[in-house]
């Protein structure tokens, strides 16, 4: 019994959601109780509003339940807590969930709980019930898996334990035979297609940056609307803050353009989501065309060498759909008067 008297950790809870839990269970009197508007200390730096990250902070949790829970060691929390795959997201962008996994803590008698997969830049659906994960309007509380539930209750109760949509079984099927296809590659294979993924995964979910719509996935794919963040300070800025910001629905769309562009999805399978996509959105115009759909964004000159250098070394012969893409991007940008002789993916490029 690692946490002998305290609530056991869900299988993929976060540290902050296990702590809410603990604080207001009425068997656990080593810890003060947090209440439901509780959150983690914030600071302003610069114009941007920053929290402490209480999912990673192993230590003060040690002295938070203090002497009484001598048996809770550094280890043993960073055992339970710790984040295994994916790239975190700030505190302030853990806020899509599933309502479905948090209805089924309910229905087992316990409180909501936060889970570690909804937390990265790759989260948009949930690995168990497949659907799209949602948005929660005040995600700054530590009793935010609660939140989110009363959230869900007060705003569409019906939506609980809908049935899976085809959208939602393709969006499984589909994130299954990605990481399918990563775990054969050997690992020289694998740092190289993940690294390209990566940067066109981030390109294509680019912050709205000076007046811009952002990225093609958000222009493409985004369904939520009047979310604000803070502008970004750059080009470079708002591809790396992409990810972060966007929200799910964006982010798998993001993911199926990056990964049919690096041979991971077939062409038929885009076809398929592009149908899947038409039927669950009807007024939605999706070009049929990969190439249009995830068309880089505008820029001027500079912008042209910024994104250049973004997505860095493209090695040949791995990626044909990708040396196409990039051939499209150069003529458009040469149409547009920004392309300045040297092409994409070539290393040395100052
Ligand atoms: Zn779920």
């Amino acid at each position: 019994m690692a946490f002998r008297g305290l609530p056991v950790p869900g299988n993929d809870e976060t540290l902050s959601s296990w702590l809410f839990r603990c604080s207001v269970n009425p068997h656990v009197i080593t810890t003060h109780r947090l209440q439901s508007t509780d959150r983690p200390v914030r600071w302003w730096d610069g114009l941007e509003l920053k929290s402490a990250d209480p999912d990673i902070d192993f230590s003060s949790v040690i002295c938070r339940f203090g002497l009484d829970c001598a048996h809770i060691n550094l280890e043993t929390l960073e055992q339970f807590f710790a984040f295994r795959s994916g790239t975190l997201v700030e505190w302030k962008y853990r806020r899509f969930f599933c309502p479905d996994c948090l209805a089924e803590d309910v229905v087992k008698g316990q409180l909501p709980k936060w889970q570690k997969s909804w937390c990265t830049e790759q989260s948009s659906c949930c690995l168990i019930h497949g659907r799209i994960l949602e948005a929660l309007i005040d995600a700054s509380h530590y009793s935010k898996a609660w939140d989110a539930f009363v959230q869900c209750c007060n705003t569409n109760p019906s939506r609980i334990n809908m049935p899976l949509s085809v959208l939602s079984r393709f969006r499984s099927t589909t994130r299954a035979k990605i990481i399918q296809f990563i775990n054969r590659l050997s690992v020289e294979e694998r740092n190289i297609f993940v690294n390209i993924f990566n940067k066109l995964y981030s390109i294509f979910l680019q912050a709205p940056y000076k007046g811009g719509r952002g990225g093609a996935a958000r222009i493409h794919f985004q369904s939520e609307r009047g979310a604000r963040f803070a502008d970004p300070l750059s080009l470079e800025h708002s591809f790396i803050i992409g990810p972060s910001t966007a929200d799910p629905s964006s982010r798998f769309g993001s993911m199926i353009l990056a990964a049919s562009l690096v041979g991971i999805v077939s062409e038929s399978r885009y076809s398929m989501f592009v149908r899947v996509w038409e039927l669950a959105n009807p007024s939605s115009l999706l070009p049929r065309d990969l190439h249009l759909v995830a068309a880089f964004p505008h820029v001027d000159r500079i912008g042209y060498q910024v994104l250049k250098k973004y997505l860095g070394y493209v090695p040949k012969t791995f990626f044909p759909v990708l040396e196409r893409h990039l051939l499209l991007q150069e003529k458009r940008y040469a149409r547009e008067g920004v392309f300045d002789g040297y092409t994409f993916g070539i290393l040395n490029i100052d």
